[in-house]
């Protein structure tokens, strides 16, 4: 036996991490539950219920070069998202879901000794992929409404130190301990609007940011839904401002895996060294080509649910133990008072309905509820009022 130990070779910032905690498969659930999959109410992933359009379907079905590699330039998927963002197409990179991109961005940005900003609570793969390249994540914690706390932001660059203010949600023990030896911060990660709160980051918060030493990475995975427009435009103007764009949520093809990021000229060349030749499935360009070709579609069913939004929101605010923020995403944030949120989630899920369900930091005793469709809400609705 070769005494040798191979795992003595791994990364030794890879051995502390955790994996990353996927929600259980939808199939796997239905089992569990004893409830057909068509019968489960599923708005715990910001999934679109609506799926994909039907000529995104009609395309998949008719495509006849599967057997065929895709096409390493992406050139026809650049263009066309092009026409559609209005930014050219020299600025694209599709990638495999958003998620893709941000792993790239990490590997291109990080390595051990290296940190991020990250605004907790908010998307877990930022500080995810960060760790992975062996970089500290630095937490400038959301204010109790949520917004970023853009002050602690230039502060932590000022002077390399912070410390918390009052309205946060967090006691100020939780924040970074003053460290002379921090590593800098070379990354920033803004999500509006915010995934788990909805909440959206104001121009003239963004241009501050904007102003200082750092790349920042704004993720718009749910800008669609916003009433407010996206800054992917601002990527000609800001040589440090990247923007992340996918078809999961707004288009509906979560499954297929189809993102793309909107990056400052002297960072593509970098990128189309570092990327896998064919990390863009030939599935997932033809349901996005058609997707951006019936885009009148989409806003169609984005109007839709941003219309269910809202009755979610106003309903929810009339059950006795929630208190929902207001979102400008297709979820809905709810704090749970006076009982348990992990008892709440417990019993709905014994009815089929699926929601997600938090206890962290900032997220104490909340759930997050997808929009789904209006039979949907009313299920959910019937279920909350009953426990
Ligand atoms: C869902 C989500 C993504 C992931 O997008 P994919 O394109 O499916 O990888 C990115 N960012 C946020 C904030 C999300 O909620």
């Amino acid at each position: 036996m070769n005494p040798f130990a191979p795992h003595s070779f791994l990364n030794s910032h890879l051995s502390g991490l955790e994996e990353y905690t996927p929600i259980q498969p939808f199939e796997v659930l239905s089992k569990r539950l004893g409830i057909p999959a068509s019968q489960i109410v599923k708005l715990d992933a910001n999934e679109n219920p609506y799926g994909p359009l039907p000529a995104v379907v009609e395309a998949l079905a008719e495509y006849p070069y599967y057997h065929i590699y895709p096409d390493p330039q992406q050139s026809e998927l650049r263009e066309a998202l092009s026409g559609f963002i209005g930014v050219p197409a020299d600025h694209i990179l599709p990638g495999q879901g958003a998620d893709e991109l941000l792993d790239y961005i990490c590997r291109l940005f990080l390595a051990p000794g290296d940190a991020i900003l990250n605004t907790p609570p908010t998307f877990g793969m930022y500080s995810f992929d960060a760790k992975l390249q062996g970089a500290e994540v630095i937490d400038v914690w959301r204010r109790a409404d949520y917004s970023v706390d853009v002050e602690g932001i230039e502060k932590i660059l000022d002077i390399g130190y912070f410390v918390g203010d009052d309205t946060s949600p967090i006691p100020n023990t939780q924040y970074p301990i003053p460290n002379p030896q921090s590593p800098i911060p070379k990354l920033l990660f803004l999500t509006a609007p915010n995934n788990p709160s909805g909440t959206w980051l104001a121009d003239d918060d963004l241009r501050r940011l904007l102003a200082l030493p750092l790349v920042v990475v704004l993720d718009e995975a749910y800008v669609e839904f916003a009433n407010q427009p996206s800054r992917a435009g601002w990527v000609l103007e800001h040589g440090n401002l990247i923007v992340l764009r996918t078809f999961s949520k707004a288009a509906g093809i979560a499954g297929l895996r189809l993102g793309y990021g909107i990056f400052p000229s002297w960072l593509m060349p970098h990128l189309w060294k570092f990327k896998q030749p064919y990390n863009v499935n030939v599935a997932a360009s033809v349901a996005g080509l058609a997707s951006l070709r019936h885009t009148d579609q989409i806003t169609a069913v984005v109007e839709k649910l941003k219309t269910e939004r809202d009755r979610l929101y106003a309903e929810l605010s009339t059950i006795p133990y929630l208190h929902p923020y207001p979102s400008e995403a297709n979820f809905v944030l709810c704090r749970v008072e006076g009982r348990e949120a992990a008892a709440l989630k417990q019993s709905l899920e014994g009815q089929g309905i699926l929601v997600r369900y938090y206890n962290k930091p900032g997220l104490d005793n909340c759930i997050r509820i997808s929009v789904g469709r209006p039979e949907q809400t009313d299920r959910l609705l019937a279920a909350l009022r009953q426990v």
